[in-house]
């Protein structure tokens, strides 16, 4: 099994909605907030595994550059998100210059369906995705649009496998979802970031590896507990990075979220979460707010 890393592009947001401020409205907290961040790396995940090959999350699409791409009537998409990718940054070329056709991807497992993670769809015409049922019910339609999914985005042939967790346990997570048949590569439920957030487990020999979508913009905010500005429910959210911490610091594990800087060098370094986090490289990223 091998785990590759792509990245599609960088994405900027608020302040605010990397570090969640304890009062005030959640979006306007985002709307307001006059600091970006810098630009974050948007991440997918290719897996070559033995049953097929796998794609965790698809980046965006250098469409988003087009004038009306996203609604312009949504404050969000006006005033809280920058994104810039390049054409030759999408998935689907990056793939091809690494000598794996989007063609043959058998399974395109969704942490979530914001755009900078659903964006790159269309690459995987011939593949089956799976998303979880709530992701999907909260996404589609024109209340997923309020909500800030741009679904009339998605490919007119995207008809997801809407995955329910399975009474498979993964302490500290109460279920799970087998995806592989050998139970290797599974969803655990993460939500938070959005209430059908999961993330995808990817297990060996030696160490597991925690694709962690957006359950957490870095590893330092997992660790500190930070729930992100977005989040819907604050106390669902800690509760998963609560889960997520204690699984990371029970087995060794390569913690790799969408949009953190050190995830490549992680996955590269086979860099496990330590048992004892310094809490000051903790705190450090948390206090920019
Ligand atoms: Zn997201």
């Amino acid at each position: 099994m091998r785990i590759h890393i792509i990245q599609t592009g960088t994405v900027a947001i608020k302040q605010v909605q990397r570090s969640r401020r304890p009062t005030g409205n959640p979006l306007l907290n985002i709307l307001l907030d006059p600091h970006w961040t810098e630009p974050l790396p948007i991440f997918a995940f290719v897996i070559e595994h033995p049953e097929g090959l796998i794609v965790v999350d698809t980046g965006e699409t250098a469409r988003v550059a087009e004038p009306g791409y996203f609604p312009g009537w949504h404050p969000y998409y006006r005033y809280g998100v920058r994104e810039w990718v390049q054409p030759e940054e999408e998935i689907g070329p990056q793939m091809r210059a690494m000598g794996l056709d989007p063609n043959d991807v058998r399974w395109v497992l969704l942490t979530h369906l914001h755009t900078d993670h659903a964006g790159g769809l269309a690459h995987f015409p011939k593949a089956e995705h799976l998303v979880s049922r709530r992701e999907y019910a909260n996404a589609a339609g024109t209340l997923g649009l309020v909500r800030g999914y741009p679904s009339y985005r998605w490919p007119r042939w995207f008809n997801p496998t809407l995955t329910d967790m399975q009474p498979q346990p993964v302490a500290p997570f109460p279920d799970s979802y087998p995806v592989t048949q050998a139970g290797d590569v599974r969803f655990v439920p993460t939500p938070g970031h959005t209430a059908g957030h999961l993330s995808v487990l990817v297990t060996t020999s030696e160490v597991n590896y925690f694709l962690a979508g957006d359950a957490s913009y870095t590893q330092a905010l997992m660790l500190a507990g930070q729930v992100d500005g977005v989040a819907p429910d604050r106390l669902v959210a800690r509760q998963t990075l609560e889960r997520v911490r204690a699984f990371c610091q029970a087995a060794p594990t390569v913690y790799l979220p969408a949009h953190d800087p050190d995830t490549p060098d992680r996955l590269a370094n086979h860099q496990v979460v330590l048992a004892q986090p310094d809490p000051a490289d903790a705190m450090q990223e948390v206090t920019y707010a």
